[in-house]
């Protein structure tokens, strides 16, 4: 069926503003950790999704068959046919590019963009094993929560690009 399919204009391939429904919480997770922007409310009613997503200008990654039916819907919906999501990424990189040079830049929690945080303002936020070992800190505007590379950062993104490649 042709529900779903998202025929707006994406800007340099990227994909536009997302909202995962309730069953695609972890593709939501790894979308955030790419750095997209993906809005997350398990909670809310199917009306409440749609009105976000069209309040947002947001596309509804759903495995919903009947939420991609409703008439408000048309259009506004990809549906995502895989359980695992590493599949599911696949399936999304079909149609947008994905890939890992945003790995980081978004607040797992909050969806939003993180903040670069000098070292210095890192000192007491940080495990102290953390800021010898670490230059590169972020900050999360709204929760404070601070991010860092880590050390299987490199590992993670191959990890990724191969999952998306494979
Ligand atoms: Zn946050």
């Amino acid at each position: 069926m042709g529900a779903g399919r998202y025929r707006g204009a994406p800007v340099n391939g990227a994909p536009p503003r997302l909202m995962a429904d309730a069953m695609l919480g972890k593709l939501a997770r790894w979308l955030r950790t790419l750095g997209y922007d993906c809005a997350f409310e398990p909670s809310i009613t199917d009306d409440e999704l749609l009105k976000r997503a069209i309040d947002e200008g947001r596309v509804i990654l759903t495995r919903d068959t009947l939420l991609i039916q409703r008439r408000a819907a048309r259009g506004k919906t990809i549906f995502i046919e895989s359980d695992l999501v590493s599949d599911q990424l696949k399936e999304l990189s079909k149609r947008f590019e994905i890939n890992a040079t945003g790995f980081l830049t978004r607040c797992l929690r909050c969806n939003i963009p993180l903040e670069d945080l000098g070292k210095d303002s890192a000192r007491d936020k940080v495990p102290p094993y953390v800021f010898a070992t670490q230059e590169r800190f972020s900050i999360c505007p709204r929760c404070s929560r601070v991010y860092w590379g880590g050390t299987h950062k490199a590992r993670m993104i191959e990890e990724i690009e191969r999952m998306l490649k494979g």
